[in-house]
């Protein structure tokens, strides 16, 4: 295992740090450190905590043109015991190394993910804010670093973690959102990318997010790129569709879905309170029909950064249906309730996810 040097930061006062997490948004403050590790012919190396700040790269630098990049997002938490809890970060070194492999970058050791996470959280704990809804965003990226034109596999990367203290993910708080249906625009095709997060993912979704703002929408919903009919998840959310008897449906892992860890929990203890799960195909029609019949209970999308939001409304160029009178449902609150409990250490952990 590589070991990290340090060069420790000039750490901000703490009544600056105080300001800061007061109202800290989403994704704007950073802490004081970051972490960096470099791959080359030999390897990774040089593992370092350094002063969070800019990256000098050449202008030719492979990741610039190509988009040979990708990201993970995870959070750390204050806990009531003084702790620092991580929620289910093998699962990110994982699918981490599923993306590098379909972008053709190197597989990073799942340890050397896990230390390089810890070793930020450690150095940058007074970060770590404890309000309500606050937490500490981890953002780890990988970037293909030759100074090269060819189109082709860098042969240098670096790997580096950020983190960013962070509210609550919709300004609007936990009420429910409305979502924008694209009908112009696909996010991911068979074949593609879809299934992991490559960071050109999220470059060929802007337009459609724009235009989800433009109508009203918090969040675009993205369908099937062959035959805009099958409702596959939206920008940065997994999603699920809530009827009689606590029975769930969600799309399936078709390969263009993101494998979310917040869509794995949510099976998972949906499962464990005994209710149904059913992965499978589900179509923009059968979701209209069934919120304007009443069949459909309740619609909520999960992510890391929103844990669980209750869909109220979905607008399309066809128009607009609400589901069940655009108020949060029980299941949608029971399972939010349950994963931010747990995340937030206030609840039992039967699953282990909590690590601290
Ligand atoms: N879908 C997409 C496209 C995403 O970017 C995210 C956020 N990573 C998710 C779903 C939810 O994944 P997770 O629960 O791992 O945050």
């Amino acid at each position: 295992m590589l070991e990290f040097d340090i060069v420790p930061a000039r750490r901000r006062p703490a009544e600056e740090r105080a300001a800061l997490l007061a109202d800290p948004g989403f994704g704007r403050v950073f802490t004081d450190h970051m972490i960096t590790i470099k791959f080359g012919e030999d390897g990774w190396h040089d593992a370092r905590l350094i002063p969070f700040g800019p990256l000098s790269l050449s202008p030719a630098t492979a990741a610039l043109h190509y988009s040979q990049e990708l990201f993970e997002g995870l959070k750390a938490y204050a806990l009531p015991s003084g702790e620092i809890g991580l929620f289910r970060p093998e699962a990110n070194a994982r699918r981490l190394n599923a993306t590098a492999e379909r972008l053709a970058m190197p597989a990073l050791p799942e340890e050397l993910f896990l230390k390089a996470v810890w070793t930020l959280v450690e150095a940058d704990r007074d970060w770590v804010p404890s309000g309500e809804g606050q937490s500490l965003y981890i953002r780890p990226f990988m970037i293909a670093t030759d100074p090269f034109l060819g189109v082709r596999p860098s042969s240098e990367y670096l790997f580096a973690v950020i983190a960013s203290p962070s509210g609550a993910y919709f300004s609007g708080g936990a009420k429910p959102v409305t979502v924008w249906i694209s009908q112009d625009y696909s996010r991911a095709a068979p074949g593609g990318t879809g299934h992991v997060k490559a960071a050109a993912n999220y470059a060929v979704s802007l337009r459609a997010q724009a235009q989800a703002q433009d109508a009203g929408c918090d969040q675009t919903v993205f369908l099937d790129a062959v035959e805009q009919r099958w409702i596959e998840e939206s920008g940065s959310m997994n999603l699920f569709f809530v009827y009689e008897n606590s029975h769930l449906v969600t799309p399936p892992l078709n390969g263009s879905i993101l494998p979310g860890v917040t869509r794995d929990s949510v099976i998972r203890l949906a499962r464990h309170n005994g209710w149904t799960v059913e992965e499978r195909p589900y179509s923009v029609d059968e979701w209209r029909a069934d919120a304007e019949s009443g069949a459909l209970r309740e619609t909520f999308a999960c992510g890391t950064g929103v844990v669980i939001t209750a869909i109220g409304r979905a607008r399309s160029r066809d128009g607009e249906f609400t589901i069940a009178g655009a108020a949060e449902g029980p299941v949608t609150a029971s399972i939010r309730d349950t994963l931010v409990g747990i995340q937030r250490g206030r609840l039992e952990d039967p699953f282990g996810w909590s690590v601290r």
